[in-house]
């Protein structure tokens, strides 16, 4: 299996428009992150988790034609304005894309993009998308996928995990019911906003306690603002957590 780290940035984005900070004007390309997003690739099978803004620019940089299924964390607007670019894989793969999520986050994405599900035909045409609210552990073309209940400040929204890999963005808390299934795991990709601690995202503290108690074999952090620069967190970990960078590729066996 393997996972490509599209983006890693909160939702601003890093560099931050206007800002002039050590990281937002570094020249480290692992300084630049781009909205948070992730590809799984398994069995041939491409499964792109949340739609971000820069979806396009990610699809270009990373060589992306096809999207075989979509899992929605949340319907935050930094996981879920690229939509419309799926219109494009619509074309080129000519398929209805499924896309998976909690019913309170199908029902906030077909309300917030009512236009994709209003019935209409449009001259500039609409994704073409299959909405799938689910509950718990379900089956997309043979691979098993669980989604993890998080806290993201009083929301409860997805992570989710296949096989030995958990990706959780957007977490301010973990229940006890989602750490049982967090065991085993070879990559655990986490929130991991800033130092200091936030009402809707881990502190990069948090994000480490969870991550001793999980002990999965590697440890990534995503969601990442401009007061972490790459270098300088990367130094201070302990050994098996890294920062993400946009373009981050990552291999573990097979779900
Ligand atoms: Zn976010
Ligand atoms: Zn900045
Ligand atoms: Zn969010």
């Amino acid at each position: 299996m393997r996972i490509v780290i599209l983006g890693c940035a909160t939702s601003t984005g890093v560099p931050i428009i206007g800002c002039k900070c050590r990281v937002c004007s570094s020249p480290n390309p692992k300084n630049k992150r781009t909205r948070s997003s992730l590809l799984i690739q398994a069995y041939g099978k491409n499964i792109l988790i949340d739609t971000s803004p820069d979806l396009r620019f990610q699809a270009l940089a990373n060589n992306i034609t096809r999207i075989d299924a979509v899992l929605y964390t949340h319907s935050h607007a930094d996981h879920t304005h690229g939509i419309d670019e799926l219109r494009t894989f619509n074309f080129i793969n000519g398929n209805i894309i499924p896309c998976y999520g909690s019913p309170q986050t199908i029902s906030s994405i077909k309300r917030n993009f009512g236009y994709i599900f209003d019935g209409s035909l449009s001259m500039g045409g609409k994704p073409q998308l299959k909405m799938i609210p689910v509950t718990d552990t379900f089956n997309f073309e043979g691979i098993t996928i669980v989604p993890l209940e998080v806290f993201h400040a009083d929301w409860v929204i997805f992570g989710y995990r296949i096989g030995k890999l958990a990706y959780i963005t957007d977490c301010s808390g973990i229940p006890e019911k989602s750490f049982s299934r967090l065991g085993g795991l070879d990559l655990l990709i986490i929130d991991a906003l800033r130092y200091n601690p936030h009402p809707a995202h881990m502190s990069v503290g948090q994000a480490i306690e969870v991550i001793c108690r999980v002990k999965p074999r590697l440890a990534v952090f995503t969601h990442m603002g401009h007061e972490l620069e790459y270098e300088e967190l990367l130094k201070q970990l302990p050994e098996g957590i890294m920062p993400g960078y946009d373009g981050m590729n990552l291999y573990i066996e097979d779900p």
